[in-house]
């Protein structure tokens, strides 16, 4: 506990932008850094592991957490349904750590438009070009070609809320996003209002100015 409330970092785009890729890169850079795992009723890829993946869940368990009032937010996407579990980023945000996630604009909108004051930055992944993008797809060799196909179909519906977000990166070069990624990050940690901590050093400054040393 450092008299901070966590930050909810926010990753969204298009599948196949580059997300997955970036949080994990973040998480390496920053293992204080909460991942939200999510819970979804898709099936695993082959290599995702239950709990640090996805947490996967038949859809009966799904919407038995959603009326248990379990999930900061949940959506239908790409046919399937994906929710954030409210408890690990309760305990994370009282604890003065930070979370990411990474969910779709449907999530993200639920998120920072919540009202339970909650401290949130988001940022938007674009691809360089569509091509891109479908080859990305294609090269992560996880999805058959019907499901690559829906999320082309769905990508233009992702990307036209780019402008809701605090931040929008253009993934071309992973190492350039990655830094980038890092930096807005740095700043705002730095916000004041991130900094519960300065008042006590401000008045500590003060004391000391008005004990006559200046
Ligand atoms: P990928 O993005 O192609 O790797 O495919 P996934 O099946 O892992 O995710 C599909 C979409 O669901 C992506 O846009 C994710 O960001 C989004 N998603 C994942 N978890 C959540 C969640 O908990 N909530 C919401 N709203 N979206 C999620
Ligand atoms: P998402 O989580 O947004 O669906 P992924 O992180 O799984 O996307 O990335 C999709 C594929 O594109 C992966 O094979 C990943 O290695 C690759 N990739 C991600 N970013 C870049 C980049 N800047 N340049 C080239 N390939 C990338």
């Amino acid at each position: 506990m450092n008299g901070r409330r966590g930050l909810l970092i926010i990753l969204s785009s298009p599948s196949g932008a580059g997300k997955s890729t970036l949080a994990k890169r973040l998480r390496a850079w920053d293992p204080s850094i909460i991942f939200s795992v999510s819970a979804t009723t898709r099936d695993a890829r082959p290599g995702e592991v239950d709990g640090d993946d996805y947490h996967f869940m038949t859809e009966s368990e799904f919407k038995k957490a959603v009326s248990h009032g379990d999930m900061l937010e949940h959506a239908h996407v790409f046919g399937n349904f994906y929710g954030s579990p409210k408890g690990p980023v309760r305990d994370a945000i009282i604890d003065g750590q930070d979370v990411l996630f990474d969910i779709d604009w449907q999530g993200a909108q639920q998120i920072t438009n919540s009202e339970l004051g909650l401290h949130t930055l988001s940022i938007f992944l674009l691809p360089p070009s569509i091509a891109e993008l479908k080859r990305r797809l294609e090269a992560r060799g996880q999805d058959g070609a019907d499901v690559i196909d829906r999320r082309m179909q769905k990508s233009w519906d992702e990307i036209s809320h780019w402008g809701s977000y605090d931040f929008v990166l253009v993934n071309e070069d992973l190492d350039k996003t990655e830094a980038q990624l890092k930096s807005i990050i740095t700043a705002t940690r730095l916000r004041r209002t991130q900094q519960p901590g300065l008042l006590n050093h401000v008045r500590a400054l003060q004391a000391e100015f008005e004990e006559g040393d200046a």
